[in-house]
């Protein structure tokens, strides 16, 4: 049976961690941390995000700004915000919640956020810098980000080794595939136009699945002994649950867990770590504005 990486304790560990230096800061330099936030829309899941990110932050101390615009909220009144907390010298991170209203244009406002305090790694410059070799982003989007911690934090070596990403968003697929280029591995990306995808995926020795396909990756698509990322969370039908439903990942952990050397479960393996990451983006932004080691 695979080994299980457990996302949920390695998160609580850096967030201890975490705080250990935020306290090391204040008590050196008198700064803390700050995170601004900006939601428009009244989106509950979003509302629910972002009251998560900002008990997280204080449970850290981090402190956490926040803006909540009306859904008609204009394009220019959203960059006003951020224009006025890129130089705001309390505000490390900046991080506007997605989705944004139809009438936004996405790029326009992930642009307006200055680099250096683009937490959420969304950047197009930030990406590009993570693109090329030899250069570093200030910030690397935080669930690829996880997905690396997790198998650093267990000792998977990359190295040399060949890994396949299926999926190949923005957010996700992509950066992670950069990442672990960047980490020297040998990588494949798979997605939906891909013929055959598990031949593909029976070669890697790592797999990181972010699709959004309940169970996609069955036992027979994986290299026994393999590590195996799943960032999926797919909803499925389930009557005894209470709330009609339970959360499944990408790959079948049943089976998959039978071949793999290491995997991830759903929920409890990636999930707890992108809010962990977004907490290590934006300490790692007060300590490099504020030029402390
Ligand atoms: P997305 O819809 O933006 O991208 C999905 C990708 O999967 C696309 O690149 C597409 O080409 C590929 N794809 C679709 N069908 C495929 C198939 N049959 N075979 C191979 N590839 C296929 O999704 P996303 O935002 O990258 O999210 C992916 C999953 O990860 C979702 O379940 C989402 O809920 C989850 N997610 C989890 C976290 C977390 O914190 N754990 C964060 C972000 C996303």
């Amino acid at each position: 049976m695979a080994k299980v990486i457990d996302g949920k304790m390695v998160a609580k560990q850096i967030r201890e961690e975490i705080a250990v230096e935020i306290t090391r800061m204040k008590d050196a330099i008198g700064i803390v941390p700050g995170l601004a936030v900006i939601l428009v829309g009244s989106r509950k899941d979003s509302q629910t995000y972002v009251r998560n990110k900002k008990k997280a932050c204080e449970a850290v101390g981090i402190k956490s700004y926040e803006v909540n615009l009306p859904e008609d909220s204009s394009e220019e009144e959203v960059i006003k915000h951020i224009a006025s907390f890129n130089s705001d010298p309390s505000v490390h991170g900046i991080l506007v919640q997605l989705p944004l209203p139809r009438h936004m244009n996405d790029e326009n406002i992930l642009n307006a956020v200055s680099i250096e305090k683009d937490v959420d790694g969304f950047h197009p410059l930030n990406i590009g810098r993570l693109a090329m070799q030899g250069r570093d982003p200030f910030f690397v989007p935080c669930t690829p980000k996880g997905c690396m911690e997790l198998l650093h934090r267990y000792g998977v070596e990359i190295k040399g080794k060949r890994a396949v990403v299926i999926g190949r968003s923005n957010i996700v697929g992509m950066p992670a595939a950069l990442l672990l280029q960047k980490a020297n591995a040998t990588v494949s990306i798979v997605h939906s136009q891909t013929k055959n995808p598990e031949e593909i995926t029976r070669q890697a020795d790592i797999v990181i699945a972010a699709v959004g396909v309940a169970n996609l990756v069955r036992g027979n698509w994986i290299k026994p002994g393999a590590a195996i990322i799943d960032v999926g969370i797919n909803p499925v039908d389930d009557l005894d649950s209470p709330r009609g439903y339970r959360l499944v990942g990408d790959v079948c952990y049943e089976e998959a867990s039978k071949v793999a050397g290491a995997i991830t479960p759903v929920p409890g393996g990636v999930g707890p770590m992108t809010i962990a990451m977004l907490l290590s983006n934006t300490l790692e932004s007060a300590k490099r504005i504020n030029k402390f080691k």
